[in-house]
């Protein structure tokens, strides 16, 4: 029988349009990069990202063009990322703390024609302009007072293009499968790769995302995401926020304790970063007996989420904790630490150990751990395997890769181990390339590394796999300490012992002042690995 359903295409101008036609009035609370905080609308900013898909298109912008976007999460940011798109052309999302050799790599790679870009962040871009050949108009996000002057000709002021346009611009329409954003993942070995999401996977991820048991998000939240949008698809929450109909409060540029707490205090009911980020803010909380008065569920990934900081946030400030897991080629979110019936039953310690794990995957997204030879391995909650994943908004291709990401079957290596529970839960022991093999077993760095920042004097600690003349590699492990520290390697042994079987304890500690970061604020094996070859550091057997 023929279709006799509405052809509703799913673009990402759909978002935009429900939020404005029946969520017009809700609050948008922003930290503008100038300073101060102002309040605007999904109306508002449906109204300035018709007048900037207009302005993009006077640029001689087609459909399908590039456009690279630099900015810190304001509301003005949720404009651009309406209004690109809107005008037929694709969001590539620019990280600033990339090097500038990678970020010179990524224009030129994605051949972006526009670059949008934060007046703070100029600099960046004035030092690189020259080697970006595709770039042929850069705009930068400021009114005209806070206009700087640039050594780049003819920058264009977002404000005032704006004000030259009206809102009476039609969205231009396509295919659901056309694309709609591009990330890069950081490229930790290699150069990045792009990712390229639709407007399709977009929607489609954002509709799961929303869901009761992924973010249950709805009109009455207000949601902060400290996620930068630039990592990883911005967690989708540029999507899911307006979808929901939901208010929302963009922290801008400011990531201290301090600025978050003061952003999560005007009614954030979500909020979403990497634990990084929150062990921060607790410190924080707690050195200054402060409460949050509002929050009620914070969404923390990225990287794995210590147990000690689960219970914080339950216990001392009454907030839910849903670890995830995901990744840029997931569009990100993959799985999700919601209670399935099954748990409720569990003693209130057990819960926690569960949200050790990062939960199981929504609608969409399928999972399975494998051995190296792809043979398909229990989900008893053991076994460890090689993570692949399978769905609608997982990447089959990288941008201009011409080999498939995916095997014949269509599923994507993540490059994670994992185990799988019987209930689907999924706990992530590690990146296949971090795991530390001792003697035949693997070792979870994850593990070692949650156990040790369980201790109140350590800040950060970072477990390697080091050469082994009889183990083929032994772990140790890096840590920075508080202030004034002088807790001893025995005592962090001592400690470590509740938490990971003997056998499995590092071999050795390392104190350092500080554990090298990537762009995206995780701990950098890499250059770990560097510090410690210029140190010219061995086992101690060897
Ligand atoms: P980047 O490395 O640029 O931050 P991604 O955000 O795509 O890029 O990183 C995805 C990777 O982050 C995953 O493959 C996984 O290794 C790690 N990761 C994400 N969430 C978690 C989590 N909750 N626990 C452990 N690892 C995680």
């Amino acid at each position: 029988m023929d279709n006799l359903m509405q052809p509703f295409s799913l673009r990402v101008s759909e978002i935009i349009d429900h939020a404005a036609r029946y969520h017009p009035n809700r609050k948008i609370i922003s930290r503008n990069i100038e300073g101060p905080i102002i309040e605007t609308s999904w109306i508002k900013i449906y109204k300035n990202s018709k007048k900037l898909s207009k302005a993009l298109i006077k640029l001689g912008i087609n459909k399908g063009d590039r456009i690279g976007v630099m900015a810190w999460n304001t509301a003005r940011h949720l404009e651009i990322w309406y209004g690109v798109p809107g005008s037929g052309a694709i969001n590539h999302t620019l990280n600033p703390r990339l090097f500038s050799q990678q970020l010179t790599y990524i224009i030129n790679h994605a051949e972006d024609k526009v670059l949008i870009i934060d007046y703070d962040l100029l600099p960046i871009v004035e030092q690189i302009i020259s080697s970006c050949k595709t770039v042929q108009n850069v705009i930068v996000i400021s009114d005209l007072d806070n206009m700087p002057k640039s050594t780049i000709p003819d920058i264009i002021c977002y404000e005032e293009l704006l004000k030259e346009q009206d809102e009476d611009f039609e969205w231009i329409k396509g295919d659901e499968k056309e694309a709609c954003g591009i990330c890069y993942t950081s490229g930790t070995t290699g150069n990045p790769k792009g990712v390229v999401y639709t407007h399709r996977s977009n929607v489609l991820h954002a509709m799961t995302s929303a869901s009761p048991d992924m973010l249950n998000l709805s009109s009455r939240d207000r949601v902060m995401p400290v996620v930068p949008l630039f990592h990883a698809n911005g967690w989708s929450i540029g999507y899911t926020a307006p979808l929901a109909g939901a208010s929302m409060v963009m922290p801008g540029r400011e990531m201290t304790p301090e600025a978050l707490f003061e952003m999560l205090e005007k009614g954030v009911t979500v909020t979403a970063a990497v634990p990084t980020i929150w062990l921060l803010l607790l410190n924080y909380l707690k050195s200054n007996q402060l409460k949050l008065s509002t929050l009620e569920r914070v969404i923390i990934g990225g990287s794995s989420c210590p147990r000690a900081v689960i219970e914080t946030f339950q216990k001392d400030f009454g907030v839910q904790v849903l670890h995830a897991w995901g990744m840029t080629e997931m569009s990100p979110l993959g799985t999700i630490c919601s209670f399935k019936p099954e748990i409720l039953e569990l003693s209130e310690e057990q819960k926690i150990s569960i949200q050790e794990t990062t939960g199981h995957p929504p609608f969409t997204v399928e999972l399975k751990i494998t051995d190296d030879n792809g043979n398909k391995l229990p989900n008893d909650g053991i076994t460890q395997g090689k993570l692949w994943s399978r769905g609608a908004a997982v990447v089959q291709q990288y941008l201009k890769i011409d080999n498939k990401a995916v095997d014949n079957f269509g599923w994507f290596d993540t490059g994670d181990v994992a185990t799988i529970d019987k209930n689907g839960y999924m706990r992530i022991t590690d990146r296949s390339k971090d795991i530390i093999k001792s003697g035949g077993e693997w070792i979870s760095s994850i593990d070692l590394e949650n156990a040790a920042v369980g201790h109140p004097e350590i800040v950060e600690a970072a477990a390697l796999g080091v050469t082994h003349p009889k183990w083929d590699e032994r772990p140790i492990l890096v840590v920075v300490t508080k202030e004034n520290s002088n807790i001893s390697k025995e005592q962090i042994f001592k400690f470590m012992e509740s938490f990971v079987a003997k056998w499995q304890i590092p071999d050795d500690i390392i104190f350092v002042d500080q554990i090298p970061h990537t762009a995206t604020g995780k701990i950098s094996k890499i250059d770990l690995r560097k510090v410690l070859e210029k140190k010219q550091y061995t086992h101690p057997d060897l």
